[in-house]
């Protein structure tokens, strides 16, 4: 089905004749004794399959499960632990608003903050090198999160600050690379996934290429899907035409977006500024070269080398189970806190705190259910 602006890629007709081959594809699995998991790496994706109802769409024998794309949900609570230890330095951190709430080993950046720490909401990169200008008497750490998408206009305060003489800023690197997490899903042998639905707007900055060594004979359908109904449902009806033909291919069905080779303007500037390093992921461990840190040449600009504070193995609350959650192993419901004692006033885990978080999406959608 060729994908063209309809009603903006939300036509019922449209919509239903991709749910009809769904069924279908699905069909043909069950003929085989099938059931298979599909794996949403994106955050956005399990909360737009929420909002729209996508999930009710889906036979019985295919079940989707949320994924590490949430750079919120997958950052360790040793990273908290050390923004806090800046902030006790008297160091203003200056952040995204939900990585305040996303708990570290004993408090998170809203205790610090309650405890006179101080820690700023910022709603760009740029609000950082603001703040750092207007305070020249203050050393101002960013606490830079997140994934392909993000890293290139985050790592771009560094050259600017360079520019603009401001020299009290500095980064505390937490960036992440999807592909390496996708390698660790893979190779667990606890975790089943027949295929990935792949994220829209990572895969604009890598490009298709990148899924290439999870597909072939020994890997899994990877799909690239937007986030607009029509787009999931064209990635869900390709993924399970793969599997209905014993297929495993790179597909991608958000072509308007992601092209071939992805953006080489973002990548340049990633290359130019950052070079691959082991990163620890909440529920993933540390994963080898899965994520950025700064080259050697912009070190005034790291806040580990020059603050001296090393980012800290921290421990998380043993009773959240979010690290099963970015696995794919359980379902949100499926922990015993959800909706009881975790919800998103009280968030327990980074999960509940991120819009994006698999448990805060199924929370506001009502997927209170285990199937
Ligand atoms: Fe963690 Fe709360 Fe999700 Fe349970 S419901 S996994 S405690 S965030």
């Amino acid at each position: 089905m060729t994908m063209r602006y309809i009603d903006g890629f939300r036509s019922s007709a449209a919509a239903a004749a991709l749910a009809s081959r769904i069924r279908d594809s699905a069909a043909r699995l069950q003929t085989d004794g099938r059931a298979v998991t599909l794996l949403e790496v994106c955050g956005t994706h399990p909360l737009a399959i929420a909002r729209h109802g996508i999930r009710d769409l889906l036979p019985p024998n295919v079940s989707l499960v949320s994924g590490p794309g949430c750079p919120v949900c997958v950052t360790p609570p040793g990273y908290i632990d050390t923004a806090i230890a800046l902030a006790e330095r008297g160091i203003t951190l200056a952040t995204f608003g939900d990585m305040l709430h996303v708990p570290g080993s004993e408090a998170t950046l809203c205790d610090c903050r309650a405890e006179g720490g101080r820690a700023e909401a910022c709603y760009s990169p740029l609000d950082a090198l603001r703040i750092a200008a207007e305070r020249p008497r203050e050393e101002v750490v960013f606490l830079a999160v997140g994934f392909e998408t993000t890293t290139a206009p985050v790592v771009s305060l560094v050259p600017r600050a360079h520019a603009a003489g401001v020299e009290n800023l500095s980064i505390l690197t937490a960036f992440k690379l999807v592909p390496p997490a996708l390698r660790a899903l893979l190779d667990d042998p606890e975790i089943r996934i027949d295929a990935f639905l792949c994220p829209a707007h990572v895969s604009a900055i890598i490009g298709p290429e990148a899924y290439a060594p999870f597909s072939g004979p020994n890997g899994v359908p990877c799909v690239i899907a937007g986030f607009e109904p029509l787009d999931i449902l064209l990635g869900l009806d390709g993924i399970l035409r793969q599997l209905a033909g014993g297929q495993s291919r790179v597909e991608n069905q958000y072509s308007r977006v992601v092209r071939p080779g992805g953006n080489p303007k973002a990548r340049a500037v990633m290359d130019a500024h950052l070079r691959p390093t082991d990163a620890e992921w909440r529920g993933l461990g540390v994963i080898p070269h899965s994520g950025l840190t700064l080259r050697d040449e912009w070190s005034a600009f790291d806040a580990e080398r020059r603050h001296g504070v090393p980012v800290l193995r921290g421990h998380i609350d043993e009773t959240c189970r979010c690290g099963d959650v970015i696995k794919g192993k359980i379902r949100p419901p499926d922990c015993p806190l959800f909706g009881t004692v975790c919800d998103p006033d009280h968030a327990l885990g980074p999960c509940m705190v991120s819009a994006e978080g698999a448990c805060a999406a199924h929370f506001k959608y009502g997927l209170l259910e285990t199937p």
